[in-house]
């Protein structure tokens, strides 16, 4: 391309949605801006009650800052003492050294593994003089989000005088069915905190506003060190009527999120892997070749956030934008430099890589369908040379039982040290027999909610999964050495694909 006018220049940088703030809002704003003369509420007491009621939890839990940064700040303030330590991953938000540092507190990035934040790493890291944990869930800039059982070792092995932040800026984005929501279901310990904000999927960057859900002392402490009227009257006003337009906004977040989903697969398709983002950006991993993909991008009139001699973090915007970003990808992304660098599967493995994520996407759906239906009579035609039937109650209850259980085999395949370890286990298993017993009754969705909490973490898995991963193996007892995507074939991917052509033969359709 020749030179790139400023104007021209399409900026994907800082993840702001690609959306004109919504007219309801611009009007709440005009007209509110006529009452600037006087100073606004210092408490926030209404946006506070507001978000109260929409979260259900008390008002003595809820802060509201001068952005989730202005809360970020108040929390070192707060807790760290000079030297104290401030853990986060590398990379993470940006925010964190800087915030710490405001404390006089040793900013600690513990290196990820791969793109995600590593729970092994930032556990073995706490020590005796860190005080606050910041966990950026999805994360900023890999997009990657930690799962339930990997955030709850987190905060298991976090003593109480640690304060564990649990940085949701990207919430609303987030579809992973195992992506814990950390106000409704982690902060029953009162050093947990979760972090939220306004700029992000409601729109409003440039006014400045975040809020934080945790314990009454924790938010109490934090009000101390929070300068009068830090949060103001636009601010206050537009934050209260993007609440009452949320359902506007999720029609845009399900845009985006759409978006996400179209702009991952074509990469990976197109033989580039990319890490599962939670979040409305892509993390592309181009490690030493980052500043060489930046620059190109950059020549085709594309402005991304580079990190350098890690990746370029890229914002999903309008469909257009994102057809504009592919385009580029395809003229930049094939020089052999950037092809080297990357640090996940580039080429075939990518685009199988996309296929599995394909495939649990569709299988997904499939069982959405029949859990949306009424439960079908009969039974199960019996494996070839058995006898045994089952009804459509028991089929669910094995759906649901058996991605936790595969997941959790494959994850110890991939991290066994020996060659072809023991895995798995036989039809006959008594544990896997009582939970289709005892389940078989229990409703559907029960069921389906387990199943698609273990195809998010299958699909967060396998998506970060390098060439080593997918060459191992492991021994099964009756079936011998399985290699991982036998492995995926088996007893995961293809078995709950099995199991939806069970449910379409009971409910009379054809698959
Ligand atoms: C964008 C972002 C924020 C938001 O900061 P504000 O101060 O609320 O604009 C917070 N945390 C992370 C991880 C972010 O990426």
């Amino acid at each position: 391309m020749d030179d790139v006018g400023a104007a021209n220049v399409l900026t994907l940088a800082s993840n702001e949605v690609p959306f004109d703030p919504l007219p309801s809002v611009l009007d709440t704003v005009g007209r509110v801006a006529r009452g600037i003369n006087r100073y606004p509420d210092a408490a926030s007491v209404l946006l506070r009650e507001k978000l109260a009621a929409r979260l259900e939890v008390g008002l003595e839990r809820v802060a509201v800052g001068c952005g989730s940064v202005g809360l970020l700040q108040q929390i070192c303030l707060a807790y760290v003492n000079p030297g104290d330590r401030v853990l986060f991953g590398d990379p993470s938000f940006e925010a964190y050294p800087l915030v710490a540092r405001l404390a006089d507190g040793t900013a600690s990035p513990i290196p990820n593994t791969r793109c995600s934040i590593d729970p092994v790493r930032i556990t073995e890291a706490i020590d005796e003089r860190t005080r606050v944990v910041f966990i950026a869930n999805a994360n900023n800039p890999t997009g990657t989000a930690l799962r339930r059982a990997a955030l709850a070792s987190v905060i298991d092995a976090t003593p109480s005088d640690c304060l564990v932040v649990i940085d949701e800026a990207y919430r609303e984005f987030a579809d992973g069915a195992d992506v814990p929501d950390a106000v409704c279901e982690l902060l029953d310990r009162p050093n947990v905190v979760a972090l939220r904000t306004f700029s992000k999927a409601y729109g409003l960057a440039a006014l400045r506003v975040g809020y934080l859900v945790g314990a009454p002392d924790v938010v109490e402490t934090l009000q101390r060190v929070q300068l009068p009227f830090t949060v103001n009257l636009l601010a206050q006003a537009a934050a209260i009527a993007s609440l009452d337009a949320e359902h506007e906004l999720a029609e845009r977040v399900a845009l985006v999120r759409s978006e996400r989903e179209r702009v991952e697969s074509t990469l990976r398709d197109a033989g580039f892997g990319v890490p599962d983002s939670q979040a409305n950006f892509v993390w592309l991993p181009t490690g030493m070749a980052t500043a060489m993909a930046h620059e190109r991008l950059l020549a085709e009139g594309l402005l991304t956030r580079a990190f350098a001699g890690q990746g370029v973090r890229v914002t999903v915007g309008s469909p257009s934008e994102n057809d504009r970003f592919l385009e580029a990808c395809d003229r930049v992304l094939d020089d052999v430099g950037v092809i080297e660098a990357w640090q996940l599967p580039v080429g075939d493995l990518a685009r199988s890589t996309n296929r599995w994520v394909e495939r649990l996407r569709a299988a997904e759906r499939r069982l959405a369908s029949h859990a949306g239906e009424p439960r079908p009579s009969g039974l199960t035609a019996p494996d070839p040379g058995e006898a045994e039937r089952w009804d459509a109650g028991q089929v669910w209850a094995h759906i649901g039982e058996l991605g936790d259980y595969w997941c959790t085999e494959l994850t110890q395949v991939l991290a066994s040290s020996g060659e072809n370890p023991a895995f798995g286990r036989v039809k006959t298993n008594p544990r896997r027999l009582a939970a289709i017993e005892n389940g078989h009754h229990d409703n559907v969705i029960v069921h389906f909610e387990a199943a698609r909490r273990a195809m998010d973490r299958l699909r967060a898995l396998v998506t970060e999964m390098d060439g080593d991963d997918w060459a191992r193996a492991g021994t099964h007892s009756t079936l011998g050495v399985m290699a991982v995507p036998q492995q995926l074939q088996k007893f995961l991917v293809g078995h709950w694909e099995e199991h939806a052509d069970q449910l379409d033969d009971l409910g009379g359709r054809s698959p």
